[in-house]
């Protein structure tokens, strides 16, 4: 049985020293050390005798390793990204406080005496029974692990979380289809299930969301940020000196209106790309940024860094943060950043979660082309009153209950596969009469309320709605434009031909085949096609060619990762 912890000294001593990215995520560990622990015990009041499994679980941080050139550790000082840290420092919190029992590694050599590898032995099976229930790593790590687990490394991969920044979408991570279809990327194929792979924000529901935690306000410090805030003062985005360059429109405009504060790296002088008007703080530490924050009403961003934590502790601190639209998305396909990386998704901003998820009166995504729409809109901000706002999902609270649903309920290595396509067609007659019924107003599909309910199931059936996508949209997109959440492992309960027939869709042929769109209708010339292969069900994708099935499910109001039954 897993008991919350009470006391966080445990953990940094188990985290080591040596790299100042491990001072790094220390210190914010000892920062955040009272939100976690108000929160843990928030969470076991509401988990109340609920049963729970102590796991032995190893973190082997890949990326911090010599091996792999751990090129992060020397520029957490000089402005290099910080949101892996971050992440990896609440990750490491929130296991060591659900109450299981960590191991820490950020070197080869640990990780190899911890698998029990002998020393000078790589790439052979290990010799024992793995001593882990469970392995957090990243693309880094799960590469070392499968050089020096052998053939091991298959037999255990389904223990294996990947922490994964942007997401691996199914399509990029089945080796074979990955080649067939020209969707090989640097980071490989691992066919692991998509849901191993952990990612910072809620991308796709193919991958599970992970996410971080930003700090929490209690009223009172709400109240005395409010009152303090400086409503000419603008705090830019980004630590690193290159995105300021070719912005000088635009901190010029704002200029006129506000005093612009920077926290740009630098040694001794100011970056040339810096201009003079512009207050450079230089990298602050965490605490002292917030503390920026506080005082500011406006954080702006000029499209880099994209996708990290700074504009939620800004929103957080009650900051109104304004961001350019990327009209075309950037995306693997368009931009160097995203070129390489397992997804398609379409980036709309430089944040996407904080334009869909947030939005007005916290978060403005206007056409920087425009520059009379980007003055309107600093002039509005400045006049607006927002209060400080974070979602559930990013609060110690919402990151701990999460991670102990995960926990609890994910299985990979026992959960029985879904049911294999036959071989040959069998007659409707003989399959098992579909669970699922038209809904009341005939618009889509639910769980029948009389079809037995798998309890082992995760997250519970009853949440199931199946909806046909317009041939534009991803299944993310259909479910969403019905106040819904793609919900994957959904997939195998329409994946069968009945299906259509119980959706009025008509089918002169019906073929199994790999395709990360099916199951699909190509509705022009009626032909209906089912997945032949369950690692490739796949929310993302689309084709103009397919109206897709979607598996849709609902989900708690600020913590889109679990059903409304799902804890
Ligand atoms: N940050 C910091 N000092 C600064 C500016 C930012 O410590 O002067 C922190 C910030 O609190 C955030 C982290 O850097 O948690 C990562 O920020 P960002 O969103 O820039 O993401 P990155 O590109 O670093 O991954």
């Amino acid at each position: 049985q897993a008991a919350f912890q009470s006391d966080l000294a445990h953990l940094l001593e188990l985290i080591g020293t040596g790299k100042e990215s491990l001072s790094f995520m220390k210190k914010r560990i000892r920062h955040l050390a009272q939100q976690w622990l108000r929160a843990a015990r928030r969470l076991e009041q509401k988990l109340k005798g609920r049963q729970r499994d102590q796991k032995h679980i190893l973190i082997h941080i890949g990326f911090l390793t010599e091996e792999s050139g751990d090129v992060f550790s020397p520029r957490v000082l000089k402005g290099g990204p910080l949101g892996e840290m971050v992440q990896w420092a609440d990750i490491l919190a929130a296991l060591f406080l659900l109450g299981h029992s960590l191991r820490v590694t950020v070197s080869l050599k640990e990780l190899q005496s911890h698998l029990g590898v002998p020393p000078g032995r790589g790439n052979c099976p290990l010799t024992s029974p793995l001593p882990f229930d469970l392995i957090y790593t990243d693309y880094h790590g799960l590469q070392q692990m499968k050089q020096h687990m052998g053939l091991s490394f298959k037999k255990y991969r389904c223990r294996v979380r990947v922490i994964d920044t942007f997401g691996t979408e199914p399509a990029y991570n089945h080796e074979e289809y990955a080649t067939l279809r020209g969707y090989r990327t640097n980071w490989g194929y691992w066919n692991l299930q998509p849901t191993q792979f952990m990612t910072m924000f809620p991308h796709t529901p193919d991958n599970s969301f992970m996410g971080f935690v930003s700090e929490e306000l209690n009223q009172t410090e709400k109240q005395l940020i409010k009152s303090n805030k400086v409503s000419s003062m603008a705090v830019v985005y980004g630590k690193e000196a290159s995105i300021w360059k070719g912005k000088e429109k635009f901190l010029a405009i704002l200029n006129k209106y506000m005093e612009i504060h920077g926290t740009v790296y630098y040694e001794t002088q100011r970056p040339p790309e810096v201009p003079a008007f512009v207050k450079n703080h230089g990298l602050l530490p965490q605490h002292e940024f917030q503390q920026l924050l506080r005082k500011a009403k406006l954080f702006i961003g000029f499209g880099f860094p994209y996708e990290g934590p700074a504009p939620l502790e800004a929103i957080a601190n009650g900051c109104v943060f304004l961001q350019a639209r990327f009209n075309p998305p950037h995306s693997s396909l368009n931009h160097e950043f995203f070129r390489g990386k397992p997804t398609s998704r379409e980036v709309s901003s430089q944040h996407p979660y904080a334009e869909d998820f947030i939005g007005k009166p916290h978060v403005w995504t206007v056409d920087y082309n425009n520059s009379e729409e980007f003055e309107a809109a600093v002039k509005t901000i400045m006049r607006t009153q927002v209060d400080p706002y974070l979602p559930y999902e990013y609060t110690c609270e919402g990151m701990l209950e999460r991670i102990h649903a995960y926990i609890q309920h994910q299985d990979f290595c026992t959960t029985s596969s879904p049911p294999l396509p036959p071989k040959t067609k069998s007659p409707a007659m003989q399959s098992p009469p579909s669970p699922l019924v038209l809904s009341p107003n005939a618009t889509h599909l639910v769980w029948s309320p009389r079809a037995s309910r798998d309890p082992q199931a995760w997250p519970p059936v009853g949440s199931l709605q199946v909806w046909v996508s317009e041939t534009r949209h991803t299944c993310t997109e259909t479910c969403r434009r019905h106040g819904l959440v793609c919900e994957p492992t959904f997939f195998r309960f329409l994946n069968k031909e009945e299906v259509f027939l119980q959706l009025s869709i008509t089918c002169d042929s019906t073929e199994y085949e790999m395709n990360h769109l099916y199951p699909a209708v190509a509705e022009n010339v009626h032909e209906c096609y089912l997945q032949k292969e369950p690692l490739l069900f796949s929310c993302a994708g689309y084709n103009t060619k397919y109206r897709r099935l979607c598996p849709c499910r609902d989900f708690q109001q600020g913590q889109v990762a679990l059903c409304r039954d799902c804890l």
